[in-house]
C-alpha cells in the first residue's frame, strides 16, 4: 500500500492446475518470492516482484490452480474468491494473465472466457509452446486476440524460457494503455435463457453496481452452484460482509430462476459450461483443428498410461516406486542424518572446551545445540521425500495413482493422493504431512493429518526395540514365526489400522470446506521441470526450518530446563540431576494416574521427555538406571530394567505385560512436539495440533488401560 491508501500495482496469474503458473511465475520475478498462506487455511499464496525495465514496483501473484471460478475445492475457492473482491472494486489487478496449456486449448481456455468477463485487461499465455508440434492448427494470435477481446495472447514456453521478454512487454501494454476490448457476446444466441435470469442479474446490477455483462454473468453462476450462493456470504465477505438480507433476496430469486430454466427443460447446473463452450467451439472450429492437436497429445500419454495404470502392472509399478522412496527415506537418509548428528556432536564438544562451566554452558550445550540438532535431524527425510512427490507430481503420476487408489481411500475418508503421506508416516509423520500438500480437498487433506502420526514412526522403533529385546521371548511361533518380529508387525500394524479407522469416523465429524473435486481428466505426462522440483524442495526445507523449528527449539530448551533443575548434588557425585528434577518430580505426580496402566515414575519420566522425540526415552530410561554409555549399551539397560523391583509391591517394575502396554502406549500417544508444530504449520491454527494431543492421548491410555488390567485379568 502507497501512502495514498491506493493499492501497488500488480497482475496476477491465473490457470488450470499444472498448466505451468508457477514456472512462468519464477521466469517473471526471479528469486524475489514471498509465500505465504492465505489466512485461516493452508493453501500457499505466492507473490513476488517483477524482474522488467519499465516499472519497478509491479507485483506478480500467483494464484493456485483452478478450472472455473465456480468453486469446487479448496483451490478453486481461494481464486474464486479473490474474483469476488475484484468484482466488488477490491485490490483490482491492473492485468490478469491467463496461462493456458496450448496443447489442450479448449478445456484451458474455459476458464479464460471467464476471466474476460471480470472487465479487467486479460493477457493471455499460451503456454507449452514447446511441445505443440503443429502450429499451423493454433488459432491465428490476432484473430485469437480480436475475438476475445484480449489485451495480448503471447505463445511461450516456461520451460525452454522463451516468450517470456514478451510476456513483460504486454504487462507493460496492458498498464500503460489499456486498449480498448471488443466485447465478446456470451448470450447473443441465448436470448431466452438471458430472459430467465433477468430478475436476479437486475436486482445484482442495482445492488452492486455491476456492469450489465458481469450482472448477467453472475446471474448465470449463481444457477450453477450452491457454492457461488456461498460466495456472498460471511465468512469469506471479509472487506465487503454483505448483509443476510441480501444473501437471502439472492437465494430467493435463484431459486426461482433455478425452478424456471428447469421448467424450460434445461439443466441449470451444466448451463454454464454449455453456453460457454459452445461459443468456444464456434471460435476455435473456424481457425483451428483443435481436435487433431489434442489427440495427438493425448495418444503419447495414452501409451505410457497403458502401463502405467495396467490392472496388474500398474500397482506393481507403483509398489515398487513406494519400496523406493521408502529406501530413500529410510536408508539414505540415515547417512546424512549421521552427518547432522555427529556434526552436532562435535560441535556441542567444541563449545564445551572452549566455554567456562556453568549453567549457560550448559544451556547452549544442551538445550539451544541438542534442540537445532533435534529439529535439523528431520531435514534429509523431509527433502528427500518432498523431492520424490514434486517428480511424482510434475510428471502427471500422482493423479494416475490417486485415479488408481481413489476407491479404496475414499471409503476410509481419505483420497487417493493420501497413500504416499501416510506411507511416509512409517519413516517420520513430518514429511509425511508437509507431503499431505498435494491433496487437493481441504478436508480430506486435514483427515490425512489427523491421521498420519498414528503410523508408527521410525522414532518409536529404538522404543520397541528395547522392550521386545528384553521381555519378548526369542521363541517360535507355530516353528517358524520369530515371536520378537511378529510382535514388531503387530504394533505396526496396531498403528495403521486404527489411523484407518480414525479416519473414517472423522470423515463423519469434519464438515467438507471447499469438496475436492476428483478431475476423472488425467493430466498428460511431462518431464518435471527441475528448477521449480529443486524450488518446491528449497522452500519446503526452509519453511520447516523457519516455522517448526522455532518451536522444536522452545520446546528442548524447556525440556532441557525440566531435566536439569533444580540443580542437586548427590552424595556419591553422581551426575544424575533428573531424579530430584522437574522432570523427576513430575514422573512421581502423575505416578497415580499411569499406575493402572503399569507404569512406574520413571517411566512417567520418560514419558515426559519423549515429548521432545519418542526415542527420547531410552536415554531417559538409561540416565534413570545409571547405565554407562547412554543408549549405546542396551544390553545392560534392559539387565536393569529386569532387576529393578518396585518398593511399594515388591514386584518387579517391568515384566512383559507392562511392556506391552508401553509399546501400545507408544503406538498411539501423541508425543513428538515437533509433529505438532508442523500441524500448526499447516493448518494454520493450534485448534488441530490440540485435538490430535486429545485423541491420540486418551487412544494412548484406554489401550494401555485395557492391554494391562485385561492382561492381569487373564493372569499375566
Ligand atoms: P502450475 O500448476 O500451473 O503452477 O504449473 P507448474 O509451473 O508447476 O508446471 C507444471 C508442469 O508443467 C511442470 O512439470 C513443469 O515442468 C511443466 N511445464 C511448465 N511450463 C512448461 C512449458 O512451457 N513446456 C513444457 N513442456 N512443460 C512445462
Ligand atoms: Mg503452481
Amino acid at each position: 500500500m502507497n501512502p495514498k491508501g491506493a493499492q501497488d500495482k500488480y497482475v496476477a496469474l491465473i490457470g488450470n492446475p499444472n498448466c505451468g503458473k508457477t514456472a512462468i511465475f519464477n521466469h517473471l520475478t526471479g528469486l524475489n518470492q514471498k509465500v505465504s498462506n492465505y489466512p485461516g487455511i493452508t493453501v500457499e499464496r505466492k507473490s513476488g516482484k517483477l524482474k522488467c525495465e519499465f516499472d519497478d514496483s509491479i507485483d506478480v501473484l500467483d494464484l493456485p490452480g483452478t478450472y472455473s471460478l465456480t468453486p469446487e475445492s479448496l483451490d478453486e475457492r481461494v481464486v474464486a474468491e479473490q474474483v469476488m473482491d475484484w468484482l466488488h472494486g477490491i485490490n483490482q489487478p491492473s492485468a490478469i494473465i491467463s496461462v493456458v496449456d496450448a496443447t489442450n486449448l479448449s478445456r484451458n481456455l474455459y476458464l479464460t472466457t471467464q476471466l474476460l468477463d471480470i472487465g479487467i485487461p486479460v493477457i493471455l499465455a499460451l503456454n507449452m509452446m514447446d511441445i505443440v508440434k503443429d502450429r499451423s492448427v493454433l488459432p491465428e494470435l490476432s484473430e485469437l486476440e480480436q475475438r476475445f477481446g484480449l489485451s495480448s495472447a503471447v505463445p511461450m514456453s516456461a520451460l525452454e524460457g522463451w516468450g517470456i521478454e514478451e510476456l513483460k512487454s504486454a504487462i507493460e501494454q496492458a498498464i500503460t494503455s489499456p486498449a480498448p476490448r471488443k466485447r465478446k457476446k456470451l448470450f447473443e444466441e441465448h436470448p431466452e435463457i438471458h430472459e430467465l435470469l433477468r430478475p436476479l442479474s437486475d436486482y445484482l446490477l442495482n445492488q452492486f453496481n455491476y456492469s450489465p455483462r458481469v450482472a448477467r454473468v453472475q446471474a448465470l453462476r449463481l444457477i450453477t452452484r450452491q457454492s457461488a450462493v456461498d460466495l456472498y456470504r460471511p465468512p469469506h465477505a471479509g472487506d465487503h460482509s454483505f448483509s443476510d438480507e441480501v444473501v437471502r433476496e439472492i437465494e430467493e430469486l435463484r431459486n426461482q430462476a433455478v425452478e424456471k430454466i428447469k421448467q424450460s427443460g434445461l439443466n441449470h447446473r451444466t448451463i454454464e459450461a454449455t453456453i460457454r463452450y459452445s461459443w468456444l467451439d464456434k471460435l476455435l472450429k473456424q481457425s483451428a483443428q483443435e481436435e487433431v492437436l489434442q489427440l495427438k497429445e493425448k495418444t503419447r500419454s495414452e501409451k505410457i498410461d497403458t502401463v502405467l495404470t495396467h490392472s496388474v502392472l500398474g500397482p506393481l509399478i507403483f509398489i515398487a516406486l513406494l519400496v523406493f522412496i521408502f529406501q530413500a527415506i529410510f536408508t539414505w537418509s540415515s547417512y546424512p542424518m549421521d552427518w547432522i548428528d555427529n556434526g552436532v556432536a562435535r560441535f556441542g564438544e567444541w563449545v564445551l572446551s572452549v566455554m567456562a562451566p556453568g549453567i549457560l554452558r550448559e544451556l547452549i550445550v544442551e538445550g539451544i545445540i541438542a534442540g537445532v540438532g533435534a529439529v535439523i535431524i528431520f531435514l534429509p527425510q523431509i527433502l528427500i521425500l518432498v523431492f520424490c512427490m514434486a517428480l511424482l507430481e510434475d510428471s502427471g503420476y500422482m493423479s494416475r495413482v490417486a485415479f488408481m487408489l481413489d476407491k479404496f481411500m475414499t471409503k476410509a475418508g481419505l483420497h487417493g493422493r493420501s497413500v504416499l503421506p501416510l506411507m511416509s508416516g512409517y519413516a517420520c509423520a513430518i514429511p509425511g504431512i508437509m507431503a499431505s500438500r498435494n491433496i487437493d480437498g481441504w478436508k480430506e487433506r486435514l483427515i490425512t493429518i489427523m491421521v498420519l502420526p498414528l503410523m508408527s514412526c521410525s522414532a518409536r522403533l529404538p522404543v520397541y526395540a528395547l522392550m521386545i529385546g528384553a521381555f519378548i521371548p526369542a521363541s517360535k511361533v507355530l516353528g517358524i514365526i520369530n515371536l520378537q518380529g511378529l510382535t514388531l508387525v503387530v504394533m505396526y500394524f496396531l498403528g495403521t489400522v486404527t489411523a484407518l479407522i480414525i479416519a473414517k469416523i472423522l470423515s463423519k465429524f469434519i464438515k467438507e470446506r471447499g469438496r475436492s473435486s476428483f478431475v476423472m481428466e488425467l493430466p498428460p505426462y511431462r518431464l518435471p521441470l527441475m528448477r521449480s522440483v529443486f524450488r518446491q524442495v528449497y522452500i519446503r526445507g526452509k519453511q520447516f526450518l523457519m516455522n517448526a523449528g522455532k518451536i522444536i527449539m522452545a520446546v528442548s530448551i524447556v525440556l532441557w530446563f525440566l531435566a536439569s533443575f533444580p540443580k542437586t548434588v548427590e552424595e556419591n557425585n553422581a551426575v544424575n540431576p533428573i531424579h530430584n528434577s522437574f522432570a523427576g518430580k513430575i514422573g512421581h505426580a502423575i505416578e497415580p494416574v499411569i499406575e493402572p496402566l503399569g507404569f512406574d515414575w520413571k517411566i512417567g519420566v520418560g514419558l515426559i521427555t519423549s515429548f521432545a522425540a519418542r526415542e527420547v526415552v531410552v536415554s531417559t530410561l538409561a540416565t534413570l538406571y545409571s547405565v554407562e554409555d547412554e543408549g549405546e549399551d542396551m544390553v545392560s539397560l534392559s539387565e536393569s530394567m529386569k532387576a529393578d523391583i518396585n518398593p511399594k509391591t515388591g514386584l518387579p517394575v517391568f515384566n512383559t505385560l507392562v511392556a506391552i502396554s508401553l509399546m501400545v502406549f507408544f503406538v498411539y500417544a501423541a508425543q513428538c512436539l515437533a509433529t505438532f508444530a508442523i500441524i500448526k504449520q499447516e493448518t494454520n491454527s493450534w485448534k488441530w495440533p490440540m485435538i490430535m494431543i486429545v485423541y491420540m492421548t486418551a487412544l494412548a491410555y484406554v489401550a494401555s488401560l485395557v492391554v494391562y488390567q485385561g492382561g492381569r485379568l487373564l493372569g499375566f
